[in-house]
């Protein structure tokens, strides 16, 4: 028996960083600003949506007593439809 040692391919270009414009707007158009409130304390506050996702679920932390809970929005053409929460 005179097993193969297989040598792993490694490459040095792994490093360079990718996926970034040198514009750096590669955010531009994708994100709107939902206002939500919080299903504990009931303060109203701001929330990033990616309006490019046509129905997405997340959890965000209330900023005024922390307690996280959960965020859905609905969007369509680059437009939020509509935002529900739910502690
Ligand atoms: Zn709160």
């Amino acid at each position: 028996m005179n097993p193969s040692v297989v040598t792993p391919f490694v490459s040095t270009e792994n490093h360079k960083p990718v996926g970034i414009p040198a514009g750096g707007n590669y955010f531009a158009g994708m994100e709107e600003f939902a206002t939500v409130q919080c299903p504990f304390c009931g303060q109203s506050f701001d929330v990033a949506i990616d309006t490019t996702i046509a129905s997405q679920c997340f959890t965000t932390d209330c900023e005024v007593c922390c307690r996280p809970f959960e965020v859905r929005a609905e969007c369509e053409n680059g437009e939020i439809v509509s935002v529900t929460v739910a502690g």
